[in-house]
């Protein structure tokens, strides 16, 4: 029945909205399918250059560098430029609006707004102030490099005040229009919408009873003999060793290798292809051991996303503590637990007879716990290394704002070090010039590595409720469950969700300190054989 007020029947009317709606449908499927397009390639540029960096970590003839760094810089430059595209902007810009009332951790949806973030940043940043800042933080290297050797702060200094400089006036572009403070936004890059206040209260939960454990554990007057793990271990064997391990707990090798560097990583060179890197040290076992499975789990991690969405937000990492929290959940929680030496450990001692004859499993397990405040963060324990982080954490936070001035950084970090781990650093080396991050423009890097702590306590406490006992399962060598768990709550959504989502999604809470310390407690306290607080 037609009805007609215009000369237009209802039906018409609606054939014409019909029409002109699967109009707007297809221009935007179009739209959606050119910024993939684009994202894409992007993608095939960044990571072949990411395949030379690889190349040039792992064995590259030191001749080559020169030429390398060419081939490097230029794809770089082609991957901002598509990036920072203006049509690809605007398709971005038309799409947030066409998709502004659908389900936000939709694939599509949560692809446009990650992307548009992306471009937005991109755009904020003049590209005299990019150059500024790639041209500094080579040099910054540089000089580092430099100071460190030489054991002279000084040699770094005036870098360094360039570098902050730079860093505080791009934060402050990037913040305009938001409601982030400059700190903030430079600490967005690698950890999305997180907050310094919510940080900050994770690091001061955190902070006054791990200084509490840590001294009681000081004066506990059991205490480990590490010396076992200093005796000569064979780098072949210690190779075969890791390999072995690194397969047992999931990594998958038909989709990735291991190898060898003096700065162990991870990277991802296309949807079937992650490379973890390794370093060996044939008088300290620990090493090359928890250095594989710390890599093994980021490069899980990157195994389990989406390979269908490679390039693309859905089928990328959350954050960088999202990704810290898979290495160490893997490389501590079940690393260093006493379950999984169960074992492992009757194949360690076959492996390393010599090495450990007569080494009972309590004497093995003991030794890879080991607590001991120490200067350099890389070389941390578990339970140390967050202090190294929320002292880094609050010296890059008051360079940010002003309320200390790069000259008297040394000074502050060495004063930090007494009250907190309370050692002072006999030299700038072992002190403010032991990490090149500064010196690259990374600031807002550091917090994220304590975040990936507290959420792998976190994780692997609400994994223990829901899949029941896990010490059964890893003594029994079966670790497939715990894998599946994390990829299904973790790895599968990539970046439809951020980094605080995925971790309250998964655990029921928002991210917190208790997990953590916790964790620590309940298997330090009896180790030491010291009372629980
Ligand atoms: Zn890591």
């Amino acid at each position: 029945m037609a009805y007609s007020t215009t000369g237009v029947t209802l039906q018409m009317f609606k054939d014409q909205l019909l029409k002109g709606r699967i109009q707007n449908m297809s221009a935007s499927q179009e739209r959606f399918d050119s910024v993939c397009a684009k994202a894409r390639e992007a993608m095939v540029l960044h990571s072949t250059a990411d395949t030379l960096e690889w190349d040039e970590r792992t064995g590259m003839p030191i001749a080559a560098g020169d030429y390398r760094a060419q081939q490097i810089s230029m794809l770089r430059a082609l991957v901002h430029e598509l990036r920072t595209d203006a049509g690809y902007g605007e398709n971005l810009q038309q799409l947030v609006e066409d998709l502004k009332d659908e389900d936000p951790h939709e694939p599509r949806v949560a692809t446009v707004r990650q992307l548009h973030r992306d471009w937005q940043r991109d755009c904020k940043l003049p590209t005299a102030l990019v150059e500024q800042i790639s041209q500094a933080t080579v040099r910054g290297q540089q000089k580092w490099d430099a100071a460190r050797q030489a054991d002279d702060f000084s040699i770094f200094e005036n870098t360094l005040e360039n570098i902050v400089d730079l860093k505080r006036e791009a934060g402050s572009r990037l913040s305009e229009g938001t409601n982030q403070s400059v700190y903030e936004a430079l600490l967005d890059e690698y950890e999305p919408g997180a907050k310094v206040d919510e940080i900050q209260q994770v690091f001061d939960d955190l902070r006054t009873p791990l200084v509490q454990l840590i001294a009681a554990i000081r004066d506990a007057p059991k205490q480990p003999d590490t010396g076992i793990l200093e005796r000569t271990y064979c780098i072949d064997d210690q190779r075969d060793f890791s390999h072995h391990v690194a397969e047992q707990i999931g990594f998958d090798f038909e989709r990735g290798r291991l190898d060898e560097t003096s700065h162990p990583f991870c990277t991802t060179l296309g949807p079937h292809d992650c490379r973890i890197l390794t370093r060996y040290d044939p008088h300290w076992l620990p090493a090359g051991l928890f250095g594989t499975m710390h890599e093994a789990g980021h490069g899980m991690y990157e195994q389990g996303l989406r390979s269908d969405w490679f390039g693309l937000p859905p089928g990328s990492y959350a954050s960088l503590g999202i990704h810290e929290s898979q290495s160490r959940l893997w490389e501590n929680q079940v690393g260093r637990s006493r379950s999984f030496w169960e074992w492992l450990y009757p194949q360690t001692s076959d492996t390393f007879q010599s090495q450990l004859e007569g080494v009972s499993l309590d004497a093995f397990y003991f030794a890879i716990n080991t607590v001991r405040p120490s200067l350099i963060r890389v070389e941390a324990d578990e339970a140390t290394y967050n202090l190294h982080i929320i002292i880094r954490f609050d010296l890059e936070r008051q360079l940010i704002d002003g309320s200390l001035s790069v000259k008297d950084l040394p000074e502050a970090w060495n004063t930090r070090y007494e009250s907190d781990l309370g050692i002072r650093p006999p030299s700038d080396a072992d002190g403010v010039l032991q990490d090149v991050h500064w010196s690259a423009g990374l600031i807002g890097y550091f917090p994220t590595y304590t975040l990936g702590n507290a959420a792998a306590a976190q994780l692997f406490a609400a994994a223990s409720e829901q899949i029941g006992d896990l010490d059964e399962l890893f003594a029994r060598g079966e670790f497939r469950l715990l894998l599946d768990w994390l990829r299904e709550r973790i790895h599968f959504d990539g970046q439809c969700y951020s980094g605080t989502e995925l971790i309250e999604r998964a655990t029921g809470k928002p991210l917190n300190a208790t997990d953590l310390v916790k964790y620590l407690q309940a298997k330090l306290e009896p180790l030491y054989g010291i009372a629980g607080s």
